[in-house]
């Protein structure tokens, strides 16, 4: 059983080594961000209520974010575990996580931190984009498809930017991470579970810090 939770500001990597965690584990990345953002594009009733906050790169409220995670765990896929990506975001959210969790005899078994240098993140940021046909991540400058415009996992030729990955827009996001998201750290750590990689590090050896890091928990 791994349950796991990634920690960092906007543009630290969490989605990009979630996936490769999640393809090395065979466990889902629960991306709360991703599932708001198809609920947008649905133009879901809950895609309507969050879309503006989104927008603005502010915290949508905790009610409806511990509702969405609340049903995802509870799918089989979950059964052996999770990467929680994006979630929690705030104190709130964690101590409704927790309970969530106990409810069902479960526990987070580990929570890493991705620590970056907050100047590269505005460069990280405005540069990504994603395939819109398969979800895999780019970068203009650190990461981009071995031919252009052709995805390397699909083939796909559609890419897409986000609404929020504007530079005035991080600005937001950063200040909502260190105000809402940074006291999860402490939090975390007071349970014995928190471990720290180093972002700023090669996408690869990102990925096997975090090996590394899983590793040293019961991972019963
Ligand atoms: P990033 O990958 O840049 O950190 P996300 O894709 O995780 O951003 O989130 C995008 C937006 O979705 C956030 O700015 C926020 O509006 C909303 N969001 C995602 N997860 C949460 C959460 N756990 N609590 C509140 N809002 C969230
Ligand atoms: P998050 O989910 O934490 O917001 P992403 O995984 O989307 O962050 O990464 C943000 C951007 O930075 C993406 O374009 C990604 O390709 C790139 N990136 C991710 N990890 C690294 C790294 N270790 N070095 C350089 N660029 C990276
Ligand atoms: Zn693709």
């Amino acid at each position: 059983m791994t349950r796991l939770i990634l920690l960092g500001p906007p543009g630290a990597g969490k989605g990009t080594q979630a996936k490769r965690l999640s393809a090395s584990l065979g466990i889902p990345q629960l991306s709360t961000g991703d599932m708001l953002r198809a609920e947008v594009k649905a133009s879901s009733a809950l895609g309507l209520k969050v879309k503006a906050v989104m927008d603005a790169g502010k915290l949508v409220s905790d009610d409806i974010l511990i509702d969405l995670i609340a049903h995802r765990i509870d799918q089989p896929d979950c059964r052996k575990g999770f990467i929680l990506d994006g979630f929690p975001r705030s104190l709130p959210q964690a101590e409704a996580l927790d309970r969530m969790l106990g409810e069902r005899k479960a526990k987070i078994d580990r929570v890493i931190e991705l620590k970056v240098d907050v100047e590269a993140l505005v460069e990280r940021i405005v540069g990504r984009f994603t395939c819109t046909k398969c979800g895999a991540g780019y970068h203009d400058k650190f990461h981009r498809p071995k031919k252009d415009g052709v995805c390397d996992q699909c083939g796909g030729t559609e890419f897409a930017r986000r609404a929020d990955d504007k530079e005035e827009k991080v600005r937001t996001r950063l200040d909502a991470y260190t105000a809402e998201t940074a006291p999860l750290l402490p939090y975390y750590k007071g349970r014995g579970v928190l471990a720290t990689v180093d972002g700023m590090a090669s996408m690869d050896a990102v990925t096997r810090q975090m090996s590394q890091a899983i590793g040293t928990v019961g991972v019963a």
